[in-house]
């Protein structure tokens, strides 16, 4: 048996077009969405993703605009221009890029933007409500694993799902939605014991841990969905994911390859999420 493959390409693709009239729509009303990112410092992987960030909202239509700060920039600097941009009707989003460098309370900073904002669903104003079934704005990536769960018409409910990872950024908001979902979740992370059995019992596996080839064949259920959100570099420079992809697609029924999986579904949520906040304020200022 060889798992189908759950294309986050494709898949982000089309999600991107289906924003394409929704910003048109925003711009015949007067309105043009606009995302605010801001980096620090020079880390050429985060300078790789604030671009490419760029350049998809410029696809869309939606208006971008990245501050660079310098990698010493003082906190009550950066406190201030997140000020300043929660208070500029014109940006409807707000990005922080991290990691942010050490001397930086990233905790702090991100509870600094107005929660209406928080595009990338991070503040603990959206992590709580995600929290409690009622999410203003979800997590782009556990959004976008969301997505192609549903973009292949599997049954969450009543499944067992396992994720590996707990982060607030990517694990403890996927189990979130996936609870929301009514699937039965496990959480998995370093201090779990016999994780394989844990793993094999997965109807449903998302590894969000960032570590090459951590889940195996012999980890996984047959038929079951393996969702591989870990992006990491093979001695070779070569992306991969957390799954060893070519055996466990051997066993698995679908299954996510990186790239081309969930990555592109990240960035596809960001621009839905920051279109999303634009209508509200359309709303709003219609009313
Ligand atoms: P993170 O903050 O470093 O969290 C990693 C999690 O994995 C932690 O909860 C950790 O457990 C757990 N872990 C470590 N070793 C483990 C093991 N042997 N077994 C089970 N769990 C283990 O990372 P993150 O931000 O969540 O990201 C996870 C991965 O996804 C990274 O590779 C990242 O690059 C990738 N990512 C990809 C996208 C995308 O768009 N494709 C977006 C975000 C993240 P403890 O809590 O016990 O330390």
């Amino acid at each position: 048996m060889t798992a189908r493959i759950i294309d986050g390409k494709a898949l982000a693709t089309d999600i991107r077009n289906g924003l394409v009239a929704r910003v048109a729509a925003l711009n015949a009303a007067g309105h043009r969405p606009g995302l605010a990112v801001i980096l620090v410092g020079d880390d050429p992987a985060s300078a790789v993703y604030v671009r490419n960030k760029g350049l998809a909202c410029e696809q869309v239509g939606i208006a971008s605009w990245i501050d660079r700060l310098p990698g010493d920039v003082a906190e009550v600097a950066l406190l201030a221009r997140i000020g300043q941009l929660n208070a500029d009707p014109d940006v409807h989003g707000i990005l922080v890029q991290t990691p942010l460098p050490k001397h930086l309370a990233s905790a702090r900073i991100l509870e600094s933007i107005a929660f209406e904002k928080d595009v990338d669903g991070l503040h603990a104003t959206n992590a709580g409500l995600t929290l409690m079934g009622t999410p203003y704005f979800r997590s782009c990536t556990p959004y976008g694993v969301m997505k192609m769960l549903e973009s292949i018409n599997a049954t969450v409910a009543g499944r067992h799902a396992v994720v590996l990872g707990r982060s607030n950024m990517v694990g403890k908001p996927m189990a979130m939605l996936l609870l929301a979902a009514n699937a039965t979740v496990t959480i998995a992370h370093s201090k779990t014991r016999d994780l394989d059995s844990h793993t094999r019992a997965a109807d449903i596996l998302v590894a969000a841990v960032g570590r090459r080839n951590l889940v195996t064949q012999d980890m996984v259920k047959p038929d079951s969905i393996v969702i591989d959100v870990g992006t990491n570099r093979s001695p070779e420079g070569k992306l991969t994911g957390d799954v060893d992809f070519e055996n466990v697609k051997t066993v698995a029924g679908w299954i996510s390859p990186v790239p081309g999986g969930v990555g592109p579904m990240t960035i596809a949520m960001l621009l839905t999420n920051t279109v999303e906040a634009a209508e509200r304020r359309a709303e709003i200022e219609t009313h």
